[in-house]
């Protein structure tokens, strides 16, 4: 007899979008004149750059004709693109083999994926408040998930776990509070993983939103992150990637695990890969070469900059209004303490029911999100600009 999964009734209930919708759908039902303005979602608005364009459009010509149709490709990523992502990062002072890139349709599956390759009796270390994918898949996979706490005391950056764990997710600029570890903080992460044997995780997809030249990009721009560490990037946010789908996941030959030779955890993520994946789609591998080139780039710049004069927007008229802020400088999310101790919901109805504006309560990411809401930079410059006016104009605290 077929039976199911227990682990997903272990699932944390996941209801804070489809209960933000059921609020907003009630609101709206009894004040039908009213427009909603958002500043909850996490999701791009602005629309492909004209180079990433054009070489989309070539892969679906390159597919019209028998000289140049291609069918399955191979499942890690097209060379050319593997070569790409290396030298994107070689720009940056960190070499890589093209063979330690894996190409993927996106982050958010790979940092599911990605724990088939650890032991089912493995500790993974997570934050709280925490982007969900990496909490729910590690909890599906029957995996022990310990909390690491972030909090305004810490700056919403965790402290190495006081316990002995085997694997820690780290997201760096952060989703949900726009955190953004320091060097210093990601070395302390780096130092613990090689003294414990853990692997780090490291979800780098806000990357390119950090403006600060002393903040880092990826975790291999600290020393021996090769040995320890495989990271998950994806061009979602980069430029405007969501619905088109790729990303990548970086697992070096220098990373070991407990029992495993050098080059043997990469091979072990070829097998993955090779074996559960069928390649990205070759059209989007195109568009990808195109956003890593030198005016992919700086078009990819110019869909930033936008979105981060939005968080600036949003963050300085928070912070007139005398509320307590935190991120929104090299991320584009802001994370606002509630005034008056307000829970995260109260909060969230306080700005709906009075501004009319949609924001994302922090409890919804984690226990340690209480007391806070997320904003969003992402969306068009009127909308944002009327959800300011309106929270400054009507919001009684
Ligand atoms: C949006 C986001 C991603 C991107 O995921 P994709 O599957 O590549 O779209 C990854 N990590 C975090 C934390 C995100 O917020």
């Amino acid at each position: 007899m077929a039976k199911i999964n227990q682990n997903y009734n272990k699932l944390p209930k996941t209801y804070l979008f489809s209960e933000i919708a059921r609020r907003a759908k009630t609101f709206s039902e009894k004040n039908p004149e009213v427009e909603l303005l958002k500043l909850g979602i996490g999701n791009t608005t602005l629309p492909l750059t004209p180079s990433v364009l054009e070489a989309l459009h070539r892969g679906v010509d390159k597919l019209a004709d028998v000289k140049t149709y291609t069918g399955y490709g191979d499942e890690q990523g097209n060379t050319s693109l593997r070569k790409a992502v290396a030298a994107w990062y070689s720009k940056r002072g960190i070499e890589l083999e093209p063979t330690e890139v894996f190409i993927s349709d996106g982050a958010k599956p790979d940092s599911a994926n990605i724990t088939s390759i650890f032991a089912d009796n493995s500790v993974i270390a997570i934050t709280d408040p925490v982007y969900p994918v990496y909490q729910d898949s590690n909890i599906v996979a029957g995996k022990k998930v310990v909390l690491m706490d972030c909090t305004k005391e810490n700056g919403f950056i965790p402290h190495v776990p006081k316990e002995k764990v085997d694997v820690i997710f780290l997201c760096s600029p952060n989703n949900p509070t726009g955190a953004v570890a320091t060097k210093a903080q990601l070395k302390t992460f780096v130092d613990y993983a090689i003294e414990n044997k853990a692997v780090i995780v490291f979800d780098a997809a806000y990357s390119e939103y950090i403006s600060d030249p002393e903040l880092p990009r990826s975790i291999y721009e600290i020393e021996n992150a090769n040995k320890c560490a495989v990271e998950i990037q994806s061009l979602s946010k980069m430029a405007g990637f969501t619905g088109v789908r790729i990303g990548w996941t970086i697992v070096p030959k220098d990373l070991v695990i407990e029992g495993t030779e050098p080059g043997e955890v990469n091979a072990l993520w070829n097998r993955r890969q090779t074996t559960m994946f069928n390649g990205a789609s070759n059209i989007v591998q195109e568009g990808a070469i195109a956003v890593l080139s030198e005016q992919g780039q700086k078009e990819s710049r110019e869909l930033i900059n936008y979105y981060m004069a939005n968080a600036k927007i949003i963050k300085e008229a928070m912070e007139d209004l005398g509320l307590k802020v935190f991120g929104g400088e090299n991320a584009p999310y802001i994370w606002v303490k509630t005034p008056s101790d307000l829970s995260s919901w109260d909060f969230f109805d306080k700005l709906l029911n009075e501004c009319h504006v949609i924001s994302t309560p922090g409890a919804g990411f984690g226990s340690k999100g209480e007391g806070y809401i997320r904003l969003s930079a992402f969306g068009q410059r009127e909308n944002i600009e009327k959800a300011v006016k309106s929270i400054k104009k009507n919001l009684k605290i």
